[in-house]
């Protein structure tokens, strides 16, 4: 059934922004910490806002139910049953963050689905809300826990072992603590079918600053952009007399890391000239404190290198360039790379009916829209590597985020909001 050709006008449902801009306050209000505000995963902030949401899913009359990590589920029935879409984002926050990263995703299915409620319209296929549970890994220096707990995919180890920043607790202690069940997710129990879900879709603040420099208030997100980062890593040279030593003598680490940065610089330019998606930064770089000097040539320089593409064989390539970039540098300035642990992740692509999908719900509603990558990591990824078709809609925000800084015009939100409530009327059809 489509919507767009039947000669029936689509009945007018409208997200309710205002109750979205309630919560912002009421979580703001209630979550605020000594700067911006603190929704620790699976501690006090993170579940003041699930009781929030929950408290407003009651009201509107939806069904909902906690999973074994306790993420929150809400239900809003669609005239058909059959696949439904998922609508999901965190609700945690960094310490000392801002108000929308996460928050917003919710809220926004929220508003959606009391945009359906109000108007007393069913839209075609059921609509899941999904509150997802501790996504920052800040706090328990896991990723992604409650997403992947929803699919079965959290090892029985991260739930005792990994412990949260500050206070020590374990995963497991703190699943349960928040009324979950770690016994059930220790046994890769899951709740969630990828052969089930019609499509995922994660609303989210931009990161960056591109939407403000397009003067749009939605990006349609291509593909989450992978990585790979050398977090610690090292170049051994030799201390030596600033002024005794000549520059034919000098194995000058800071020299030979500077090069690195401004050399991996250049491979960004020149590949971005050619059309592909990259970052790469040096983020962290340092000399010891305790045998450094200004009237000594550094022998020893711990520096971090993040490299970021959507494409997987541009990371490869870059991995390469990398090693031939050092292996020159040593020979040239007579120093020592020890890149050190290599982590990484694959790029994630977003499903190319979702985005074209979403495309059409934007024209339909009117909502002017860009196509663009996403540089951050999201539990979009995790749906898309399930093999569900995943889609992200990104809402403009200045300062970035992370940071209390974070600012989301409600007005923007309102319009993502629209984009889809617009796609939940006209769905691409089931896989
Ligand atoms: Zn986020």
């Amino acid at each position: 059934m489509s919507g767009r050709s039947e000669a029936l006008p689509r009945p007018v449902v409208a997200p309710d922004v205002a109750l979205a801009g309630r919560l912002f306050e009421e979580l703001r209000r209630r979550t605020s910490a000594s700067r911006g505000v603190s929704r620790a995963s699976y501690g006090l902030g993170e579940q003041i806002a699930h009781d929030i949401i929950r408290r407003e899913a009651e009201r509107l009359g939806l069904d909902m139910a906690a999973d074994p990590a306790a993420n929150l589920h809400v239900v809003l029935p669609g005239r058909l049953e059959g696949p439904e879409i998922v609508i999901g984002s965190h609700i945690d926050s960094v310490p000392m963050g801002g108000n929308f990263d996460g928050a917003a995703g919710v809220l926004l299915g929220l508003s959606v689905l009391a945009g359906f409620v109000g108007a007393g319209v069913a839209p075609p296929c059921p609509v899941r809300l999904m509150v997802i549970r501790a996504e920052e890994s800040a706090w328990f220096g896991a990723s992604y826990i409650g997403s992947r707990a929803a699919f079965g995919k959290l090892s029985a180890a991260e739930l005792d072992e990994v412990r949260r920043m500050g206070d020590g607790v374990t995963l497991g202690a703190a699943v349960a603590a928040a009324g979950g069940d770690p016994q059930a997710l220790a046994a890769g129990t899951a709740v969630l079918d990828p052969a089930s879900i019609r499509l995922f879709l994660e609303p989210h603040i931009e990161q960056g600053p591109v939407l403000l420099e397009r003067g749009v208030p939605a990006g349609i997100v291509t593909g989450i952009r992978g990585s790979f980062r050398y977090r610690q890593a090292r170049c051994l040279g030799a201390y030596a007399h600033s002024g005794a030593t000549p520059r034919g003598d000098r194995q000058d680490a800071v020299l030979a890391v500077a090069r690195l940065a401004v050399e991996v610089d250049e491979v960004w330019a020149r590949r971005e000239a050619e059309g592909e998606d990259l970052t790469v930064t040096v983020g962290q770089i340092a000399t010891d404190p305790d045998e450094a000097s200004f009237s000594k040539i550094a022998g020893d320089v711990r520096f971090s290198l993040d490299v970021r593409s959507a494409e997987p064989a541009t990371l490869a390539a870059v991995r390469e360039e990398i090693d031939a970039i050092v292996a020159r540098i040593e020979t040239r300035d007579r120093v020592r790379f020890e890149l050190g642990r290599l982590t990484a992740s694959e790029p994630a692509r977003m499903s190319p009916a979702v985005v074209s999908a979403l495309g059409a719900a934007a024209r339909a509603a009117g909502v002017a829209h860009i196509e663009m990558p996403c540089g951050a990591g999201h539990d979009a990824a995790v749906f898309a590597r399930e093999g569900v078709p995943t889609g992200m809609v990104f809402i403009r925000n200045a300062h970035g985020s992370h940071n209390p800084d974070e600012h989301m015009e409600l007005s923007d939100f309102a319009e993502a909001a629209r984009l889809v409530t617009a796609l939940l009327q006209d769905p691409p059809p089931p896989r």
